[in-house]
């Protein structure tokens, strides 16, 4: 049996795990060791005369316990390979400056992770490089976006707060006939969600420290793609930047990805009922899950999605002050930013605040945000507790406003 034929939950378990140690472990090691013996005869010591298949020479070139996270991972994404990083931003900043150069032009999602809205707004114009950032659930607007000089076309799906969902298929489509590259920011859709590059991407960028770790203690991230692509950077961003995931992290990340299959389903349980549940509470004026018929974006979901994950907006008919007493009357669901672990977690996020620092919109891109959220969204990420406890949550929080 190989394990490409094997369904997702057994790749999950098994992938990266064919070793074979003298002491009979059934389990890895974590592998602390920063140096590795060579093989007689080879002397490496610039990476570039470093072929990876003949073992590990340096930590920060390659690890045995990143090796088995990432094997897992890219079996998951159904990808030849992947990177593991500190964290997702790492990942994110490895890429940006690994493929793009002096005068080259990126096309962003302006609604996206506000960390990576802020880097490419405050930092990126420092190297020379330009970014226009778009709706990319709107083609035309992308294709729009589109300069002689553009590189990249970053897309973030569903992405935050308003889970708005980009088709990727098309926009890959677009990126190609132009000579450009398609990156994905799949952390919301986590790989069992969504798998990009079956959709024609050629990155696949991850925040670990989400729906992949878990459990809310492990900061990591990680890029996935073909070989073509995934080589070149693990040079270029990787080991020159040095942004690698530490072995103790890489190790319980893999671990983690063995119940990630499991774990999905229970987020996206959990975030079905509860979003069935919100969107018919005369307190509640919109909710924005991709599960749900009333997304403005369900269908493109529906294609791209196998599991709608635990992530989704709720807008109060009272606005912000609602919001507020919602969140402090909450028994065991935590009023805590972050997302994607066990714990269910709800979080609101002001319009004013998030425009200011990081999307920066104007005119009919600013109208169409505030259209869907007004003053601002609070910010569920869905747990894996019993999905009638949830709502029941939310429930009595809610008659308590
Ligand atoms: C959290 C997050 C990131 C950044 O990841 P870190 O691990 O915090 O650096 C990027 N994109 C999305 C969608 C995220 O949720």
């Amino acid at each position: 049996m190989t394990l490409q034929n094997l369904h997702t939950a057994t790749r999950a378990v098994h992938a990266g795990e064919d070793f074979d140690y003298p002491t009979g472990d059934v389990n890895p090691p974590i592998h602390m060791s920063t140096v590795y013996r060579q093989a007689p005869g080879s002397d490496v010591f610039s990476h570039r005369e470093y072929d990876p298949s003949t073992g590990f020479v340096y930590t920060r070139w390659g690890n045995p316990t990143l090796r088995l996270f990432e094997q897992k991972l890219a079996a998951l994404e159904g990808t030849d390979d992947a990177i593991a990083f500190a964290s997702g931003m790492a990942a994110t900043t490895g890429l940006l400056l690994g493929t793009l150069s002096q005068g080259d032009h990126l096309v962003l999602s302006n609604v996206c992770y506000a960390g990576i809205a802020e880097y490419v707004r405050h930092q990126l114009p420092k190297f020379g490089i330009s970014a226009s950032p778009v709706d990319t659930s709107d083609l035309a607007a992308v294709e729009a976006a589109i300069r002689p000089k553009t590189r990249l076309i970053f897309v973030d799906t569903p992405a935050n707060p308003i889970l708005r969902v980009s088709d990727i298929a098309a926009i890959a489509k677009i990126a190609h006939a132009h000579n450009a590259s398609l990156a994905v920011d799949s952390t919301w859709a986590s790989p069992i969600g969504t798998n990009p590059v079956e959709w024609g991407a050629d990155y696949v960028m991850h925040s670990v420290s989400k729906y992949i770790g878990g459990h809310g203690d492990i900061l990591g991230g990680a890029l996935a793609g073909p070989a073509d692509k995934i080589i070149p950077l693990r040079s270029a961003a990787g080991i020159y930047l040095g942004d690698g995931m530490a072995p103790e992290l890489a190790w319980l990340a893999a671990r983690s990805l063995h119940t990630l299959p499991l774990r999905m389903r229970a987020h996206e349980a959990g975030a079905t009922a509860l979003a069935q549940f919100l969107e018919s509470h005369p307190k509640v004026s919109r909710v924005l899950y991709p599960g749900l018929e009333s997304h403005p974006q369900h269908d493109v979901a529906k294609k791209q999605m196998r599991n709608f994950s635990g992530m989704m907006a709720v807008r109060m008919k009272d606005g912000e002050a609602a919001a507020k007493r919602l969140l402090e009357n909450l028994s065991f669901v935590l009023p805590v930013v972050s997302l994607g672990k066990t714990k269910t977690l709800a979080y609101w996020l002001s319009t004013d605040q998030l425009q200011q620092n990081a999307f920066c919109m104007e005119g009919n891109e600013l109208a169409k945000y505030t259209d869907l959220v007004g003053d601002g969204a609070v910010r569920i990420s869905v747990g894996i507790e019993d999905p009638a406890d949830i709502v029941a949550d939310f429930e009595q929080a809610l008659d308590r406003i």
